[in-house]
């Protein structure tokens, strides 16, 4: 895999593909992280009202200025989209559909949602791995910080494996197709602190929640064992083995102790 995640499709079909499943109405504002040579910012352009596309690599300018000049409703930076402030595009997108960069792709991900509350429609190109571990269930190895938040706020509506060959170079690890719908608006002010709790949570595997509460400053490791036995917890569970709408009763069951 190279550093900047430049595996490009091969296939105009694929692309077809992603733009299908990401359920678009003609008026939606498409966000697409690193349109590469453009093969999925063109169909994108013809589904969508305006394409907002961040590039990464000012090395693929001569590759998207055809597609640019055919598509005039595609709005490009340059930049790196972990630091270009999703929530200044104008128009705001409402739809997030791209051939994820593999090494950014969670962070991306999660900042979306939190970002852009305009975005209710994701359809993204990742790792297999990522794929199953964002709607990951508990109690199973996938199941993280990521499964929760993401669970929190969205629903999966659409999972297509995709092989290596469809890729130009093929990467090292299969990749799917993952669509989802956000289910659930958090206000900020929750959602910030309700996402400390859960990185805090899984932060250390092995040690049990009220261990990982206590290590991140949270709570006292009594004080945590004892809210977790009032919620009908073991005093000693770990953080996997408590479902996604469980973390919103501890985050409020720690604020009010
Ligand atoms: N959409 C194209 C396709 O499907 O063929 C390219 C997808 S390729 C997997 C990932 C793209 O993201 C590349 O064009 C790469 O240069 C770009 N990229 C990588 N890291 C980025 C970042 N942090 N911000 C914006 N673009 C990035």
């Amino acid at each position: 895999m190279t550093r900047l995640g430049q595996n490009f499709l091969r296939d105009p079909n694929l692309a077809r593909v992603a733009v299908d499943r990401a359920q678009l109405r003609p008026d939606d504002v498409a966000l697409e992280v690193g349109p590469g040579r453009g093969i999925l910012t063109a169909p994108l352009a013809e589904a969508v009202a305006t394409v907002q596309a961040i590039e990464i690599d000012r090395g693929l300018e001569g590759d998207l200025a055809p597609v640019l000049a055919a598509h005039p409703n595609v709005r490009l930076t340059w930049g790196d989209a972990m630091q270009v402030p999703l929530a200044d595009l104008d128009p705001a997108p409402t739809a997030f559909v791209a051939n994820l960069p593999y090494n950014v792709a969670t962070p991306l991900i999660l900042t979306s949602i939190a970002d852009l509350p305009g975005v209710d429609r994701w359809c993204v190109m990742v790792q297999r791995e990522i794929a199953d571990r964002l709607f990951a269930a508990p109690s199973t190895p996938a199941y993280g910080a990521v499964s929760v938040l993401m669970q929190l706020a969205c629903e999966r509506t659409d999972l297509h494996p995709v092989g290596r060959a469809v890729f130009d170079p093929p990467p090292r690890v299969d990749s799917a197709l993952v669509a989802f719908r956000r289910r659930a608006d958090w206000p900020r002010d929750t959602w910030e602190p309700l996402a400390r709790l859960v990185h805090a949570g899984f932060r250390h595997r092995r040690k049990t929640l009220a261990n990982n509460l206590a290590m991140a400053g949270l709570a006292e490791r009594d004080a945590a064992e004892r809210i977790l036995e009032d919620l009908g917890h073991d005093r000693r569970i770990r953080a996997e083995a408590i479902a996604p709408t469980g973390w919103p009763v501890l985050l409020d069951a720690i604020t009010v102790a």
